[in-house]
């Protein structure tokens, strides 16, 4: 038998403007592309051409739609319009597309997949072997997971634009990467589809999602989706709610973008839980880590967020005893977990790490002195934190089964929104009352709390 190799497919960009009517004329268009073996891309830049398909029905859709031209041409270079703007006259000839952007290879009206298509061939051959591509997909882009079935997390980036003085992942990672929206949302879909019941979105610094490529424009589902943190928050929960799961973040800085996502919070879309690594709260201090966001005025914006999110439960960490920590530093950390009643906090003793620029600080605090002030932080911590649990007594909340031996007929362990996985508490399930009554990991179960257990909570599965 001769060994033969197959070209790989033809990738079509595709932009998806408008309303229903040019949906679907952008459905027609792509099957017809999907049946003669051309793939499509989830980028402009990984695309041998991109079409877009235009709305010129009121001003701010002429806009999009040229900006979306623009950036097309800016990042691939070879672009067919299509659909209703594509009609429209301009203001010196009878074009406009062709007016603002004349380098596009071909300008189409409304409902002309054919035109499209011929357009297409001539500037992207039909792939040699149409046959090959309507194999479907491989279901398998959401990779090996270590985590159980039922929960995964989502990495949307690498590295970190930032260099906090006391940390080192920038010189072993580099400057943020933030990986392309499509492919984020299409492993989220695909994570989804194969069980998972929640999403953890992590990366160094979730809130700068999308710098470093200046929120390009990436496709989703054949429109635009811009790679930044609120719409890839915002496109995460919309698909989570068809798979009735849970999305929460992590590792997001107080920016005053952040505030955008609240409302998603407060409407249940995604999880109104927030891990924000404040490490200490005295602007010094903050200042001299070289903290991003350090010169927020973080009790404000906390405020703010409770009062949009009443829900919300806010994670964070701490550093006790960082080089040049005063007493006085220490008690506005310690003023601020009062008054912030951050509802789960840990605190680090600063421990020196190899490499990083705090070494050279001035002002070493003795390592008791760190240890003590950790003490007395986490002292304040479990208070507040305690407080919070009691009064959740008597609430009932949705459960995520994490472990039931025996199908749970001697109970289980799961967790509300209020915990993340391995960080956080828990929900201790007692066995249920009816004998017919089971749980199975990866259920959500409604639960009445029945008492709080240091950093847990116990409940009865209704
Ligand atoms: S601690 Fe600072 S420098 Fe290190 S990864 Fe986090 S934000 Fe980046």
């Amino acid at each position: 038998m001769s060994e033969s190799t197959v070209a790989p497919a033809p990738k079509i960009g595709f932009v998806s403007l408008g309303c229903p009517k040019a949906l679907t004329d952008s459905e027609l268009i792509l099957t017809q592309l999907r049946a003669e073996g051309y793939e499509t891309s989830k980028t402009f830049a990984g695309a041998d051409l991109v079409i877009v398909n235009t709305c010129g029905f009121i001003d701010d859709a002429v806009k999009e739609s040229l900006d979306t031209i623009g950036e097309a041409l800016a990042e691939n270079g070879r672009v067919i319009v299509t659909g209703c703007l594509g009609a429209k006259a301009g203001h010196a000839t009878d074009n406009l597309i062709r007016e603002v952007h004349p380098s596009v290879l071909a300008v189409t009206g409304p409902h002309a997949t054919q035109e499209v298509m011929d357009a297409v061939h001539q500037h992207v051959p039909k792939p040699h072997d149409p046959f090959v591509d309507l194999v479907p997909e491989a279901r398998g882009i959401a990779g090996i997971k270590l985590t159980p079935k039922h929960y995964a997390y989502l990495k949307i980036s690498e590295g970190c634009n930032h260099r906090c003085s006391f940390c080192i992942i920038p010189s072993m990672r580099g400057d943020l990467v933030s990986r392309p929206i499509g492919d984020v949302l299409g492993e989220a879909r695909a994570l989804f589809e194969s069980g998972v019941k929640e999403l953890l979105v992590i990366s160094q610094d979730t809130s700068a999602y999308g710098v470093d490529v200046k929120y390009r424009t990436g496709f989703w589902d054949g429109r635009p989706v811009k790679t930044r943190m609120l719409d890839l928050v915002a496109t995460l929960g919309e698909i989570a709610k068809g798979y009735g799961a849970w999305v929460r973040l992590h590792y997001v800085y107080p920016y005053p973008h952040v505030d955008e996502v609240l409302p998603l919070m407060a409407e249940g879309l995604i999880l109104p839980y927030l891990d924000v690594p404040f490490q200490h709260a005295h602007p010094d201090v903050l200042k001299r880590m070289k903290r991003p966001a350090n010169g927020e005025k973080n009790m404000e914006r906390i405020a703010r967020w409770r009062e949009v999110c009443p829900e919300i439960v806010i994670r964070s960490t701490f550093i006790a005893g960082f080089p040049g920590e005063t007493e006085a530093e220490f008690q506005t950390l310690l003023d601020f977990m009062e008054e912030a009643r951050i509802d789960r906090a840990g605190c680090f003793a600063y421990s020196p790490v190899e490499g990083a620029s705090a070494n050279a600080l001035e002002g070493a605090v003795p390592d008791a002195v760190r240890e003590e002030r950790r003490a007395r932080f986490m002292a304040v911590a479990e208070r507040v934190s305690a407080a919070k649990l009691a009064s959740r007594v008597g609430a009932t909340m949705q459960v995520l089964v994490d472990s039931a031996p025996a199908m749970g007929r001697k109970g289980g362990v799961g967790r509300s929104y209020a915990d993340a996985p391995e960080i956080d508490g828990t929900v201790r399930l007692l066995p249920p009352q009816k004998a017919s009554k089971t749980l199975k990991v990866g259920d959500f179960v409604k639960a009445r709390i029945v008492a709080a257990e240091g950093h847990d909570l116990v409940a009865m599965a209704l």
